[in-house]
């Protein structure tokens, strides 16, 4: 089936409306006119070919809502009608030891909502920038939000998990004081998560206009990480720190703030490597330097079931589709509270 998207067809070109081709649904897969597509910046480092490999045409977007359309005659996780959501994972082998843990997105063979590799034209992945996608049922999420908060969950798909999964695996929880460092669409998910398993919560920003709305977020304590001066007060003081900077940074500044045996998580991505960390501010005090991709599919339901139980969305900004390239120029300023999500109504127009 032929279906309307957004997409590029370079890395230097803007995003343009595009006709994709959808497979049509096999026995285990799942047809979904996708309602709202969140914008992650990952999808901004892949569309422009910051990071190696970008194939194209390329479509982004991995933070798909929307609602069943189809069903194959083998699907027994999903129905038609049901409000549903996809987030960056479209396949997997099924049989490895991550995938039987439930972590697909450690298997060697995960396939990327957008930019993995398919028997589907053209021969890779396309997201969620379109109206309508096919996916095999066990990638995809059960939403028991109300449906007027659909745009509102899309960016759990991706910003969610991603930031839930590093705070449970690193049992983040009372007691803890946590730092979030950035505060865009993962970051600010990262500030209600970690308030929301009862951490006592530091955002740490570039940004001083983010100040109030850090708090309002439920940051309970807010640092314009700029300022030398705020950075040394909470210094050998954090239990664990999450960074989702999308850019290259100073990590030392964040290191010396953790505590003995305390641990820094990257999420953030960025195109060139970071400066630091000189090893002395890891081995002085027993710190660790980690990394955490996205999370498994059994984490994922469990995140979005969690969010429900709470009460806890995105703070996001409505965009039709042909917005899409001012939105990745406002994102790059820090300009968007905190999230876009786009209107896949609007690719009809
Ligand atoms: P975003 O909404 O654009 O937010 C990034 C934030 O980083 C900005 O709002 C800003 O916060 C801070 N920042 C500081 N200096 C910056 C600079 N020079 N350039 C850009 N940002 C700067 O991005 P996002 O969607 O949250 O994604 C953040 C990063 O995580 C990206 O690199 C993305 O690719 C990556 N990512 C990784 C995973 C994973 O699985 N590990 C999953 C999704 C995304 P302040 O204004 O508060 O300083
Ligand atoms: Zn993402």
């Amino acid at each position: 089936m032929t279906v309307k998207a957004y997409g590029a067809h370079a890395g230097d070109q803007p995003l343009q409306p595009l006709d994709i081709t959808r497979r049509a649904p096999g026995v285990h897969d799942v047809q979904i006119a996708i309602a709202c597509c969140g914008v992650c910046h990952s999808d901004i480092h892949q569309v422009r070919s910051e990071w190696a490999g970008t194939l194209y045409p390329c479509v982004p977007g991995h933070e798909i809502v929307g609602r069943v359309t189809a069903v194959g005659a083998h699907v027994s996780k999903h129905k038609i009608g049901d409000l549903v959501g996809v987030g960056c994972i479209v396949d997997s082998c099924q049989h490895c030891a991550d995938c039987n843990e439930g972590l697909e997105n450690y298997c060697a063979q995960m396939v990327g909502t957008y930019n993995g590799s398919t028997p589907d034209a053209p021969g890779h992945t396309l997201g969620g920038y379109s109206q309508q996608i096919v996916v095999h049922e066990r990638y995809v999420l059960r939403i028991c939000h109300p449906e007027a908060q659909l745009a509102a969950v899309a960016p759990l798909l991706c910003a969610g998990i991603t930031t839930y999964s590093p705070l449970r695996h690193w049992k983040v929880g009372k007691g803890h004081k946590v730092g979030v460092v950035g505060i865009g669409g993962l970051g600010h998910m990262g500030i209600k998560l970690a308030n929301a398993m009862g951490a006592h919560v530091v955002a740490f920003t570039t940004s001083p206009s983010k100040r109030e709305a850090a708090k309002a977020l439920g940051a309970h304590e807010v640092v314009v990480s700029r300022n030398a001066d705020e950075m040394a007060a909470h210094a050998k003081s954090l239990d664990f720190i999450l960074d989702t900077v999308a850019a290259p940074h100073d990590l030392d500044a964040f290191f010396a703030l953790l505590k003995r045996d305390g641990t820094m998580t990257l999420v953030g991505a960025p195109a060139s490597p970071h400066p630091s960390p000189e090893v002395f501010s890891l081995i002085m005090k027993r710190r660790s330097l980690a990394g955490s991709m996205i999370g498994g599919i059994p984490e994922t339901q469990e995140m979005l079931d969690f969010c429900a139980e709470h009460g806890i969305v995105a703070d996001v900004e409505m965009i039709r589709a042909g917005q899409i390239n001012d939105a990745y120029e406002r994102m790059l300023k820090g300009d968007v509270k905190y999230r876009f999500v786009i209107d896949c109504a609007s690719l009809a127009a």
